[in-house]
Order: C-alpha cells, then structure tokens, then sequence
C-alpha cells in the first residue's frame, strides 16, 4: 500500500492530481510554493496567510488547496504557517546548476547559514549535500523556522527536508535553541 494515509508519504500519484504543485515551467521561473497537500482535512490557515490571494481552499473547508502560480511570489509567508509541514518554496532560476528548496524545520540545532548538511526526501532519506543559505525565524511562529538549502538542480524535485543535527552543546536559555558557547569564546 503506498499514499500519504499508508505511509505518511504522498505517492507519486498524489503529488500528480494535488492542486497545490506548480508547473515546471513556473518553478524555472523563480521562487514559489509547492503545496503537497493531498489529503482532504478540515484545515485552511495557508489560504488566510497568503496576502497575494495565490491560495484557494474555498467555502468547504476539507478541499484540497489550489495555488495559482501566477499570483504567487514566493515570499514564503505559508511555509511555517502550515501545521501539516506540506508547504515549501523551490526556484529552479536559483543558478545553471542548483536550485534553491526552502523548508519547515522544528528540530534543534539549527544549521548554521554556510554549512553543509544532508538533504533529505519525503521519506527521510539521504540523497545529496546542501548549503544552508539561510535560517529564518518568524516571531509569530516560535517553534518552527525555515531553511533554505541550495541543492542540486536535478533534485529539486526530491529534497524536502534535511536530517536532523546531532543535539550537542545546547542548553536551556531564554529561547530553547541557545547554543551554549564555549568557555574560550567572549
Ligand atoms: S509563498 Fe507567499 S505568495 Fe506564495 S502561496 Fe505562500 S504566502 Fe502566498
Ligand atoms: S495549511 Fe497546510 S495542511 Fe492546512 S490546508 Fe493548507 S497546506 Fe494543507
């Protein structure tokens, strides 16, 4: 059995028919959401975020959510606003060899911008190296910051997700994701 209510993972099919996923040529264009929300649950907060009306649920509030690509301008405003985590941001222009994937990340540590981690698929699988070109972090949404990986052009299609670092140096703070810093460092 495979689908996103067997696996938690949308199947290819799924991704096909969603309503949420941009064109290839729009993705080429330049930076905009993919929304990989397949399933029909009552949940509409990505239509109210997007002041660019680029996202329909509609009256019934278990529809799929539909992106017109033409509206959307990749601000990314939905992507930690989504508590299903379904929402990225890829940009195909990004470089002639690399595309830029932007993703909902609630672990600890963050990434440091300019390091390299390991990008992941839907499954959670290694598939290749990113840089980290940015972190950011919404103050209306605490727990859930936002990463941007440059990626291989070929597998902006695949990443979504990086795996996680492992939990060293840190400790309670004023904000849970304080790094404790080290003796030497003022
Ligand atoms: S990225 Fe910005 S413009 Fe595009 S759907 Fe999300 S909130 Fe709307
Ligand atoms: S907020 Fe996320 S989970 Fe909810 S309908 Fe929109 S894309 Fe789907």
């Amino acid at each position: 059995m495979e689908g996103v209510r067997y696996t938690g993972i949308p199947s290819a099919a799924e991704l096909a028919a969603c309503p949420g996923i941009p064109s290839e040529e729009r993705m080429r264009k330049g930076r905009v959401a993919v929304i990989e929300c397949v399933q029909e649950i009552p949940c509409n907060p990505c239509e109210g975020i997007c002041r660019f009306g680029a996202i329909t649920v509609g009256a019934h509030i278990t529809n799929l959510p539909v992106l017109d690509e033409e509206k959307c301008t990749g601000c990314g405003q939905c992507v930690a606003n989504c508590p299903g985590l379904a929402i990225v941001i890829v940009n195909k222009a990004y470089s002639e060899t690399e595309a830029t994937v932007e993703f909902p990340f609630e672990y600890l540590p963050l990434p440091e911008k300019g390091s390299e981690v390991d990008a992941v698929n839907r499954a959670g699988e290694t598939v290749c190296r990113g840089t980290v070109l940015a972190v950011t972090k919404l103050p209306a949404y605490a727990g859930t910051a936002v990463v941007r990986l440059a990626v291989p052009l070929e597998l902006a299609d695949e990443v979504r997700s990086m795996k996680r670092l492992p939990r060293t140096g840190l400790k309670k703070g004023p904000e849970p994701w304080v790094r404790e810093r080290p003796e030497k460092e003022v």
